[in-house]
């Protein structure tokens, strides 16, 4: 059947109609006092979901645009910087850093599992000099579904002084709580095709104060991605270059829907649609990927051990019209990924399972008993 496309990816997440049907105008010119009574709005809604009084600037450009920024307006040549790496955008970091010169020392972690803070800890500090310019993590590695603890990774950032905090929120911005203020996380990176329930086109960075005095010194090269000129253009509510007004009206929209169901009410859904999935995925003898107490709340990975991941994934396109992400990298046909961010309901998760369980019967794996992943997950929902 046509038109019925569901997508379960880790981005682009599902737009709601009400978010299209807002892109739908013309388009209005971005130095006109409506597109600036437009950014007005949208960045004090954004400084909402960040939690944060930072300053809040919008790029044309993926969430990658965001990290590149993160990175460039703030370091110089040969700055030391350590980088948390357990999935493909950990790595990304550690590409960008390498890319521009700064000096890269990278904290690991086997994907599939957390980074350790403690490893964050003894190399802060060890560094009694104050060389290390910047920590970067990525905080829901989406490559795999685990959730960093930035918090306590944080907390020892803190602990040195003098090392900015730079985080990519990507797909934890929107799901799950990311007080930037109360953390006090300098360089805040996302991008609008994940938690934001708009289409892809739009990198969103916080900056604090203190990554600002940074900014002051930071000699790397930068001109598009100058988030001088951004900040500059934002106290006049328009931007340096010619921005996507279109998806600014869809970012206003998604935003006021937000808003209306509250930021707690964000974070409890996305926490149930993953532990639906989770008990789901369990009940259906399928291992998955992440730790219970390191679960993204954006996305869960599941590695099949009696199906072929693609062959769940290909069934699940072609009879259900579902679109379940693939693993990436040396994951490439080794875990598929459930994503639940965004514009997802509790209807949509017993769908997908349910979907689930007649593919996986489908493909003649029996090592679970019918309706098992339905129940779980229906468990999960109605009694929380
Ligand atoms: C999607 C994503 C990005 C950005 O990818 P783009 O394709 O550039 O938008 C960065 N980090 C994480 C964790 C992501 O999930």
């Amino acid at each position: 059947m046509d038109d019925k496309l569901m997508l379960m990816i880790p981005g682009p997440t599902p737009v709601p109609e009400q978010v299209l049907l807002a892109m739908a105008k013309h388009p209005i010119g971005h130095r006109s006092g409506d597109f600036s009574t437009l950014m007005e709005e949208v960045t004090q809604d954004l400084k909402w979901l960040h939690q944060t009084q930072n300053d809040l600037l919008i790029l044309t450009a993926s969430g990658t645009g965001a990290m590149e920024a993160g990175i460039i307006n703030f370091l110089s040549p040969g700055d030391r910087v350590l980088v948390g790496s357990n999935g493909k955008f950990g790595d990304r970091w550690a590409q960008v850093c390498k890319a521009y010169g700064v000096q890269t020392e990278v904290i690991s972690a086997e994907w599939g599992h957390a980074l350790d803070p403690e490893q964050f800890r003894t190399s802060l500090e060890a560094d009694r000099e104050k060389l290390i310019k910047a920590v970067i993590v990525t905080h829901s590695e989406t490559s795999t579904g685990v959730l960093n603890d930035l918090e306590t990774i944080n907390r020892y950032v803190k602990a040195h002084g003098e090392a900015l905090i730079i985080v990519d929120t990507v797909t934890s911005l929107g799901a799950y709580n990311v007080p930037v203020d109360e953390w006090g996380l300098d360089v805040v990176a996302s991008g609008s095709q994940k938690g934001y329930m708009i289409p892809p086109g739009l990198g969103f960075v916080a900056v604090s104060p203190k990554a600002w005095k940074a900014y002051e010194t930071a000699k790397l090269p930068r001109f598009y991605l100058d988030l001088g000129k951004y900040k500059k253009d934002a106290a006049k509510n328009t931007t340096p270059f010619t921005p996507p007004v279109n998806l600014f009206f869809a970012l206003q929209a998604a935003l006021r829907m937000m808003k209306a169901e509250g930021l707690e009410s964000i974070f409890a859904r996305h926490l149930r649609l993953t532990q639906a999935t989770r008990a789901a995925i369990k009940a259906l003898g399928l291992p998955l990927f992440a730790a219970d107490d390191a679960a993204s709340t954006a996305i869960t990975a599941v590695a099949p051990e009696q199906v072929q991941a693609e062959q769940i994934r290909s069934v699940m396109k072609k009879r259900f019209d579902i679109a379940l992400a693939g693993g990436q990298d040396h994951l490439k046909g080794k875990i598929f990924r459930i994503g639940h961010l965004g514009f997802v309901s509790d209807r949509d998760i017993l769908s997908a399972i349910a979907a689930l369980e007649a593919t996986l019967q489908e493909l003649g794996y029996e090592n679970f008993t019918p309706g098992s992943g339905v129940t779980a997950a229906a468990k999960v929902i109605a009694n929380s």
